[in-house]
């Protein structure tokens, strides 16, 4: 019911007292290597909550590539359409601080080289809705976009980070989910008003607000939707958990504002512990809120 056309990075994660400035060193915790980057993150999170669910993208032939693979088929995430390239699996080096905020720099690697090409109609023609990111290159992400709506699927697009082209991509996308920099970034003020973001050519807007929730606008108005309260241990993979709950009540016949509000009880759910897909609730367990 979902696929997800995006990236797989393997998380290098420390924890750190404070996050390193210009030309600074600090020391951190011991380090962890864990699955993430946004597609496979959606892809795991959606399929906890019990979607069916297919993730299309590129690994490397390498052991980041195998712990991907690994913790997507251990959730019963279609990997079919997981192609292996020569180059290394993407990485994400990501600091955590001790208030749960993170600062991250990826290295693309393989999903650097899904190419539009990659997209193949045929395998997006089952989906009701396309979750897409913005990880890969965007000429991908557009033919993924054009594809998903030939195939009569919604697309979800959580433009992350903010390319320096998207005008073609929000056109294209039903329900664009961003957070508060990347919508002040799209449009400076958009941040608490996303009905602005709408005139960029989606028909649905969602802008998560951290421990605040989320916003929620589309043709019939605006709606705030909070967060439950939790404390916050490591939010790492927040948006990504809050998106794939988001897809998996589109595809399953949700208006955008119901949709949202039981995303933001799984996103809220994902920042009670550290990591990005370990944090992940599943269907079976009780959501904050
Ligand atoms: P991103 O991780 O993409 O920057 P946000 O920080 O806006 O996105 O978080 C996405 C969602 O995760 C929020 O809408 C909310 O549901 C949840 N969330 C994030 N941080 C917290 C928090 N401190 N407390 C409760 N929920 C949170």
């Amino acid at each position: 019911e979902v696929v997800v056309v995006g990236s797989a990075n393997a998380d290098l994660v420390v924890r750190v007292e404070r996050r390193p400035g210009p030309g600074e060193t600090v020391l951190g915790s011991d380090f962890d290597t864990h699955p993430g980057g946004k597609g496979a993150n959606q892809a795991v999170a959606a399929a906890l909550l019990g979607g069916r669910v297919a993730l299309l993208g590129r690994v490397g032939d390498d052991g980041h590539g195998e712990l991907l693979r690994d913790a997507l088929a251990i959730v019963g995430v279609d990997t079919r359409a997981l192609l292996t390239t020569p180059a290394p699996t993407g990485v994400a080096f990501i600091a955590v601080g001790p208030d749960g905020e993170n600062s991250i720099i990826v290295a693309p690697g393989a999903n650097a080289r899904l190419t539009p090409a990659d997209v193949d109609p045929a395998f997006l023609a089952g989906a009701r809705v396309v979750s897409l990111q913005a990880e890969i290159p965007v000429e991908t992400v557009l033919a993924a976009a054009r594809a998903a709506s030939d195939a009569g699927a919604r697309t979800v697009l959580n433009l992350s980070p903010v390319p320096a082209a998207s005008t073609a991509l929000l056109g294209l996308c039903d329900v664009l989910v961003v957070n508060e920099h990347e919508a002040g970034l799209l449009l400076p003020g958009a941040a608490r008003a996303p009905a602005a973001l709408l005139a960029l050519g989606p028909r649905a807007v969602v802008v998560t607000l951290g421990a605040d929730g989320a916003c929620v606008a589309d043709g019939t108005g605006e709606a705030f939707v909070p967060a439950p309260r939790v404390e916050a241990v490591d939010t790492t993979g927040a948006g990504d958990a809050f998106t794939a709950a988001l897809c998996l009540r589109l595809a399953r016949g949700d208006g955008v504002a119901d949709a949202a509000r039981y995303a933001v009880r799984v996103g809220a759910a994902a920042v009670r512990s550290p990591g990005a897909q370990a944090s992940y609730p599943s269907a079976e367990d009780d959501l904050p809120g």
